[in-house]
């Protein structure tokens, strides 16, 4: 097998994990198949009798999702990479691979929705317990951790207020107690930041987001070592089934060939939006990682090759104010969507956020004045037209 560690980023990115039939197929095939022919009935026994490497059922392995693992494994740096139906079926089945009853996870406190939900009540039925801590203190994660503690987990820059988190710290916190650091990659990509070189041990992503970078299929992935990954997580979608379809794995395969040329324009388009956004008389304050007004400005230098394409500000008059500029647009879309081509306008206090109290959102810094965009591949003077009428 090819050692891809030898190639730049976008080498890997359109070449990586393909194996051609004897069609000679030059794009990456297709194979929509549910299970595989044995040419005899001993080879069928070898393979179930896991004797004999090879497919059995698209459940356990496919050969386009394995494409798709190959190539994200290459560009983050990770040994193995499980393809999954959805990010939150690679956060699911990475905490069913390496938790069991009675441990307790550590995570930083402005997580993706969903994943707080599952923290707080599926996992919590099966009496695995979240402590939430502010993402940039690092006391905070120290102080958290309990004997019974397996898991950090956190997401970086966090959404909607892009504050950073030191991997690298982090994942130094964790070994010292025996703990396991995984990284929710989605905002930055491996074309921005890869957690595994900054000693984390797993990186997750929702695939649905920049990887497939066109808002069309849903899906996952966990990277890590072949023990965690390719025995522990393997096991859990082996049984359990959340794996990738082969249709959607090769539209990600796709959208990894572009990937490193996308991030480059959207965090062009991200930077001048937010720069231009600071000038503006209507802007109370600006949340953008590349920004030397941003408070961790020098560590998202260090941790991260560019500051990525969510841009966050508040408006004055709070969310009157908030909603005409969302309404007044043309060219952005009105979900909370992101990630994708087409740029999306969203306000989380009375969406993404709506389901904490008054108080939490407060105290999270979510204020009626916040608008999220995550920033596309529109023209730049297009999409500051699009926010001008409102402001
Ligand atoms: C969207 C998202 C997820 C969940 O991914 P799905 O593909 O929607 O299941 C997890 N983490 C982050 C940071 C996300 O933005």
């Amino acid at each position: 097998m090819t050692d891809w560690n030898e190639f730049g980023f976008n080498t890997r990115a359109v070449r990586a994990g393909q194996v051609r039939s004897d069609e000679g197929e030059h794009s990456e095939a297709i194979f929509p198949t549910s299970s595989f022919v044995f040419k005899n009935a001993a080879q069928a026994a070898a393979r179930f009798g896991q004797k004999e490497p090879g497919n059995i059922y698209s459940r356990f392995t496919n050969p386009t999702v394995r494409n798709f693992e190959e190539r994200l494994a290459a560009l983050e740096g990770g040994e193995r990479c499980m393809a999954t139906a959805s990010g939150m079926a690679a956060i699911f089945s990475t905490c069913l691979g390496i938790l069991k009853a009675g441990d307790h996870i550590v995570a930083s406190q402005s997580l993706f929705g969903s994943t707080i939900t599952l923290f707080n009540t599926i996992l919590s039925k099966f009496n695995i317990k979240t402590t939430f801590v502010n993402l940039s203190e690092l006391d905070s994660w120290q102080a958290a951790i309990q004997p019974n503690t397996k898991l950090l987990f956190l997401e970086t820059p966090s959404n909607p207020l892009t504050e950073v988190a030191d991997i690298q710290a982090i994942a130094e916190i964790a070994h010292a107690q025996n703990c396991l650091l995984a990284v929710d990659n989605c905002f930055c990509t491996p074309a921005l930041q890869t957690p595994l070189s900054l000693g984390a041990d797993i990186v997750i992503h929702s695939a649905t987001k920049f990887l497939d970078g066109q808002g069309r299929c849903m899906g996952g992935a966990v990277i890590g070592s072949e023990k965690i990954v390719g025995k522990d997580i393997f096991s859990i979608l082996r049984s359990g089934g959340p794996t990738m379809s082969p249709f959607n794995a090769w539209i990600f395969l796709k959208g990894l060939e572009t990937l490193d040329l996308r991030m480059q324009k959207h965090c062009d388009n991200a930077e001048a939006l937010a720069q231009w956004l600071e000038k503006q008389e209507a802007v109370e304050r600006i949340y953008y990682p590349g920004l030397p007004s941003h408070p961790q400005h020098q560590l998202v230098k260090k941790q991260q090759k560019r500051f990525g394409s969510i841009v966050s500000f508040e408006i004055k008059g709070g969310k009157e104010a908030a909603w005409r500029v969302i309404d007044s647009t043309k060219i952005m879309s009105i979900t909370a969507n992101l990630g994708d081509t087409k740029t999306t306008i969203t306000h989380p206090a009375s969406t993404t956020h709506t389901r904490i109290t008054p108080e939490q959102r407060r105290a999270a810094g979510i204020n009626e004045g916040l608008i999220r965009i995550s920033v596309g591949l529109e023209d730049i003077q297009d999409l500051q037209a699009d926010l001008l009428r409102g402001l």
